[in-house]
């Protein structure tokens, strides 16, 4: 079916980007895997090429856009070398929309320039090791000073993109208990310097897949966090994650979708060039009607992540339609990307085959930015039930 969502500049972006991919990744991506990590060079070449300035204003140093489109091209360009960009993908697509949202003029003025720069990184932290999908139950407390200067932030958090090489992070926590009738109420986000007193960087945590991407253990104690790095109003945290979980999670569904057309591309030209039995592995029934179907579902994942790209670029995607998107794109993406390395035999299994690591990459979709089954939840509540 013929797309509609790009142009011909997301087009001539698609060919910068695949060639900046070829030669400043491929190369070297082997090295990155068995590190665990990208190096914190690398974001400076993601900044130059403009990738963090996008939709920035063009009085913060950004390229003045409101778009989400060029984050697709990115997903389906790093998809289709099978490479990832590490941990950066939390910088612009959960971090700034809260940065744009929430920043006072004062706080764009500091934060963003050096934002689009790659100077400071970003990340944002949510989960904490007692408590992910039911977040209003978090523990890490910020309490503010009695000369009102500065915050106290004290507690954890765990499985946090990009927070071996963040700058700054988002972190979450109760700046007062909650209500009898709302466990919401009373959270509060910061926009933490990480190079402040008190603030660890744990263990980077060793994970099935992702490997290149740096997720860290974090923890605070009695670190100050000046009044000037509130982000919106006290209180009203939960109310802004609810505001900016549907465009996380159509960036999940992107990638997922991405991941399982890469899948197919890998998978058509390896059972061309296998041979068993005399023959490649095309040539089997099997083979054509196994990449047949898988394909017949990247088709519909597509256009439903398409559909859901213009939605939120209209700023209309629903926590519920963002929800649906997520939890189709990810299962269809989970179960082509198994049936492709069912035809790659045991060569699907090894590590050095792009499919063994979108196998394990992909493992994720369904579980961060929230659950296959709490997306379900979401679906269930919005359709009355
Ligand atoms: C690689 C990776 C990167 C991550 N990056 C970040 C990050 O950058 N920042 C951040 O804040 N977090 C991050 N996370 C955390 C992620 O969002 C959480 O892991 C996720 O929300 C699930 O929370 P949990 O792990 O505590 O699982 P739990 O909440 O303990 O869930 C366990 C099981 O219970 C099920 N369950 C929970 N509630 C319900 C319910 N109401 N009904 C039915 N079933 C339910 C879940 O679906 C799941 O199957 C990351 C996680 C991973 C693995």
């Amino acid at each position: 079916m013929r797309r509609t969502v790009f142009n011909e500049d997301h087009e001539a972006f698609r060919e910068t980007l695949r060639a900046f991919i070829e030669a400043e990744v491929v190369p070297v991506y082997d090295e990155w895997f068995a590190e665990g990590i990208v190096p914190r060079e690398f974001y400076y070449k993601l900044a130059e090429l403009g990738l963090f300035g996008i939709n920035v204003p063009e009085e913060y140093g950004g390229a003045g856009l409101e778009t989400h489109k060029f984050e697709a091209v990115q997903y389906e360009e790093t998809a289709r070398a099978g490479v990832t960009f590490g941990g950066s993908g939390v910088h612009v697509l959960l971090a700034l929309p809260y940065i744009k949202m929430l920043a006072t003029e004062e706080q764009k003025r500091r934060y963003l320039p050096k934002f689009v720069s790659g100077e400071e990184m970003w990340a944002i932290a949510m989960t904490e090791p007692g408590t992910g999908s039911d977040l209003a139950g978090m523990k890490t407390t910020a309490k503010l000073s009695e000369d009102g200067t500065h915050y106290v932030l004290n507690g954890a958090k765990t499985f946090i993109t990009g927070g071996v090489h963040a700058d700054r992070v988002i972190v979450c926590a109760r700046t007062s208990p909650p209500t009898a009738e709302d466990r919401r109420h009373g959270i509060s986000l910061f926009a933490v310097d990480t190079k402040s007193e008190g603030y660890t960087v744990g263990r980077k945590l060793d994970k099935l897949g992702l490997r290149t991407s740096d997720t860290a253990e974090l923890s605070f104690v009695d670190v100050k966090v000046p009044v000037e790095d509130l982000l919106g109003e006290e209180n009203q945290g939960f109310y802004y994650l609810g505001k900016n979980l549907p465009s996380e999670r159509w960036g999940i569904a992107y990638g997922a979708y991405a991941q399982a057309k890469a899948a197919i591309r890998f998978t058509k030209q390896y059972v061309q060039e296998r041979t068993v039995f005399g023959k490649p592995v095309a040539h089997f029934q099997n083979t054509k009607f196994e990449l047949a179907a898988c394909q017949a579902e990247v088709d519909a994942a597509e256009a439903v992540a398409d559909r859901a790209l213009e939605a939120l670029d209209a700023g209309e995607l629903t926590p519920a339609e963002a929800a649906s998107a997520k939890l189709f794109c990810t299962e269809v993406a989970h179960r082509v990307i198994d049936r492709c390395l069912q035809l790659h035999g045991g060569y699907g299994y090894m590590n050095e085959y792009p499919i063994a690591r979108l196998y394990a990459d992909n493992r994720v979709n369904r579980i961060y930015g929230g659950t296959s089954e709490i997306m379900k939840t979401i679906i269930a509540k919005d359709m009355g039930l």
